[in-house]
C-alpha cells in the first residue's frame, strides 16, 4: 500500500497512525505544512522505514508565513521530497496569490539548483498559474500534482510538462474527479489520502484508505483490482529508484 501524500502529523494521534502505518506496511510520503513542522516530522518518523518525510509550506499559510520560505530552502538540501507547495486560488487566499507565486518559484529554482526534487503540488483554483511556474522553473525536478481539479485543457498541458498526479477516494467521489483521472497517463498515477484533511465521507482518510481509490480506477481503466495495484507499485518504484540526479550546484 502506498499513500503519496498524507499529513501524517495533523492526526489527533500521530504516534498510534505512525505504528499502524508500520504494522500494516504503506510507504508514505509525509508531507508538511511549515519548515518547522517538517522538523518535527523527521523525529516522529525515525524508526518507521517506510515513511518519508517532504518539507512544505502550504500555500494557504503563505500569506502569514511567507518569510519561512529561507528556512525551506535550506531544509531542502536535507531531503530529495518537496510539499506541500503551490498556489490556492479560492477567493479566501486570492489576496495572496502574487506571494504564493513568488513563494512557489522560489522553491521550484531552489529545487533545481539542488538537483531536482520530487515536489508534491497544491493547485486548488489555480492550475493555470501553477503550471506556469512549473513551465518555467522546473527541468530536473519531478512534480506531483495532488489532488488536481483544474480544467481539462489544463490537465493535458500539466502532462505535456511531465507532471505527475496523485489521486485519492474523496477526489474519485466526483464525477470530475473520475473524468480528469480518466484522461491522466497510467504511467504517472500514485494513490494518496489527503488525510485527515480528506475525509470518507463521514471520517478522516487514514493512510492505508488510499486502496479504496482501487475499484474505481479499475473501473475507469477497464482492467482489475490487481492490475491498479500492481501499476501503482512500479510507478511507484520508478519514480523512487530512478538514480539521484546529478547535481551542478
Ligand atoms: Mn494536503
Amino acid at each position: 500500500m502506498i499513500d503519496t501524500h498524507c499529513h501524517v502529523d495533523l492526526y489527533p494521534s500521530p504516534a498510534k497512525v505512525i505504528k499502524e502505518i508500520d504494522r500494516r506496511g504503506v510507504y508514505v510520503l509525509a508531507v508538511t505544512t511549515t519548515p518547522k513542522a517538517y522538523r518535527g516530522n523527521i523525529r516522529l518518523v525515525e524508526n518507521s522505514k517506510r515513511i518519508r518525510v517532504a518539507v512544505g509550506l502550504h500555500p494557504e499559510l503563505v500569506a502569514e508565513r511567507h518569510r519561512e520560505i529561507d528556512e525551506l530552502c535550506k531544509l531542502m538540501a536535507g531531503t530529495r521530497y518537496v510539499g506541500e507547495v503551490g498556489i490556492d486560488g479560492s477567493p479566501e487566499h486570492t489576496a495572496s496569490r502574487g506571494l504564493q507565486f513568488d513563494v512557489f518559484s522560489t522553491a521550484l529554482c531552489r529545487a533545481e539548483e539542488l538537483g531536482g526534487k520530487i515536489i508534491s503540488i497544491h493547485s486548488r483554483s489555480a492550475s493555470g498559474l501553477v503550471l506556469d511556474a512549473i513551465e518555467k522553473h522546473v527541468v530536473k525536478s519531478t512534480p506531483i500534482l495532488h489532488w488536481f481539479s483544474g480544467p481539462l485543457r489544463d490537465l493535458k498541458r500539466a502532462i505535456d510538462l511531465g507532471c505527475w498526479f496523485s489521486v485519492g477516494p474523496a477526489m474519485l467521489r466526483s464525477k470530475k474527479g473520475s473524468e480528469l483521472v480518466a484522461q491522466m497517463p497510467i504511467d504517472r498515477i500514485l494513490p494518496e489520502t489527503d488525510g485527515p484533511f480528506a475525509s470518507d465521507g463521514k471520517s478522516p482518510l487514514m493512510p492505508w484508505d488510499s486502496q479504496q481509490v482501487n475499484p474505481k480506477i479499475a473501473e475507469i481503466w477497464k482492467s482489475s483490482d490487481a492490475f491498479v495495484r500492481s501499476t501503482f507499485r512500479s510507478n511507484f518504484e520508478r519514480l523512487l529508484v530512478r538514480p539521484e540526479p546529478v547535481s551542478h550546484a
